[in-house]
């Protein structure tokens, strides 16, 4: 199903100061994107390479652009490279200024406060950040054909489909989540790690009392190795995250089963009873390649650089390393020298940021009252503080 359409591009820009044969050169070799997946990252880079001048179709299995998951924080970053792609207003529409976290301990004591101040973030209904990049893509003339499954692709720029299609491209681009065909396909995984928690996601309507507050809070209560986070996403609803350890049958069976969780924290019984409906439990992964590239296929997002999200920066990641793709390929014409001054420059930061998600996730099995110690001297420590929010104060390439 063809879903978009392209535009119609003039071969060169008016003001131009390049000579004529030099624009129209390049207008007539318009490159062409196949990319695999239409999460976070396949949108972005879509919308990043059809702004720059390719032409770029997108294939998603699911009959529609859908995401799985609940809310979402976008920090600074990520919402620079939504300014960039030009879906940041439609994104945040309604979105509140996540300005608080508080993390509270097996008794419902604060033990650490954190407020953020001179950088935005914004807790999102997921729904609402896809739906707005892949207005942004079509705009930019993308071409998004749902239905579409990826079987895997070839180094030589081949992206192969279930149906047994073979479609040629200058640039594959494989943004198909954790479990990426395209990426096994190019043997270039070197680390895939189940961490040992993971999360039920879930969202719930607002009361009356919740409505009409400036901002949000996330509050983040402990109990043992499990933990419930509270964090309004929109006018209307909240997110919910219930995090534990994936070998606690009960804590992660959905839908989730109030009374074990009312049990574990007494306090939050009018919360928990508001947590019945429709919730996704993930286990947590770690994802590292050993190149982002090979040949003309570039992965990015999940599929490249999985993290736990205890920073909240996953989607960050994946929508940063989207755009920075497409302005490597701008800066510089040769595929392979721009792929390799993309994972050059560009991967630092995402090893930074998986390296401290990891760390952050270890409290999580340790006994209490040396997690809430442990805890309440991180939120203390200006190191601790600068490293888990240096992603988010990173400005990215091309914005
Ligand atoms: C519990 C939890 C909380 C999180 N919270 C945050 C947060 O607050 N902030 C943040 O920035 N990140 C967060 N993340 C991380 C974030 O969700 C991911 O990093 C992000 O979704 C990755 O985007 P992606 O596009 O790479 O992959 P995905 O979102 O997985 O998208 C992949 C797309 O590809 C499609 N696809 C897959 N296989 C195929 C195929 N074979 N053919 C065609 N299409 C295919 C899928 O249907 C999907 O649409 C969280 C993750 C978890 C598990």
């Amino acid at each position: 199903m063809r879903d978009g359409a392209r535009p119609i591009r003039a071969p060169f820009r008016f003001g131009d100061k390049r000579p004529h044969w030099w624009c129209y050169k390049r207008a007539m070799s318009k490159r062409h994107a196949e990319i695999a997946g239409a999460g976070f990252a396949g949108l972005a880079a879509a919308c990043a390479l059809a702004q720059r001048g390719w032409s770029v179709r997108v294939h998603e299995r699911a009959d529609r652009l859908r995401t799985t998951g609940a809310g979402i924080y976008i920090y600074e970053n990520g919402l620079r490279v939504l300014e960039a792609l030009g879906a940041y207003d439609e994104a945040v529409k309604g979105a509140p200024f996540a300005h608080t976290r508080e993390v509270r301990d097996d008794q419902n004591r604060t033990v650490s406060v954190h407020r953020w101040g001179g950088s935005r973030v914004y807790s999102i209904v997921r729904q609402t950040v896809i739906n707005a990049l892949g207005a942004s893509a079509r705009r930019a003339g993308v071409e998004i054909e749902v239905n579409s499954t990826v079987a895997g692709a070839t180094a030589d720029g081949e992206l192969i489909l279930a149906d047994g299609r073979r479609l040629k491209a200058d640039l594959i681009v494989a943004a198909d989540g954790t479990n990426s065909k395209v990426r096994d396909a190019l043997g270039l995984l070197t680390k895939r790690k189940v961490l040992p928690d993971g999360a039920t996601r879930l969202l719930i309507d607002k009361l009356p009392e919740e409505r009409g507050q400036d901002g949000a809070t996330t509050v983040e209560y402990w109990s043992g190795s499990r933990r419930v986070l509270y964090t309004p996403c929109s006018e209307t609803e909240v997110y919910i995250a219930l995090t534990m350890l994936n070998n606690d049958d009960v804590a992660t069976a959905t839908p989730v089963r109030l009374d074990a969780w009312k049990r574990w924290f007494p306090h939050l019984e009018a919360l928990i009873d508001r947590c019945g409906g429709e919730a996704r439990y993930d286990p947590f992964e770690l994802i590292k390649l050993k190149r982002w590239s090979a040949g003309k296929v570039a992965v990015i997002g999940d599929a490249a650089h999985a993290l736990p999200p205890n920073i909240g920066q996953g989607g960050g990641c994946s929508m940063m390393n989207a755009l920075s793709l497409a302005v490597h390929l701008d800066r510089e014409r040769d595929l392979a020298a721009a792929l390799d001054a993309w994972e050059r420059n560009e991967r630092p930061i995402t090893d930074h940021t998986q390296r401290v998600s990891v760390a952050l996730g270890w409290p999580t099995t340790w006994p209490p009252a040396l997690r809430a110690f442990t805890l309440s001297l991180a939120g203390k420590s200006k190191w601790v503080v600068r490293q888990r929010t240096k992603t988010a104060l990173h400005r990215p390439t091309g914005t």
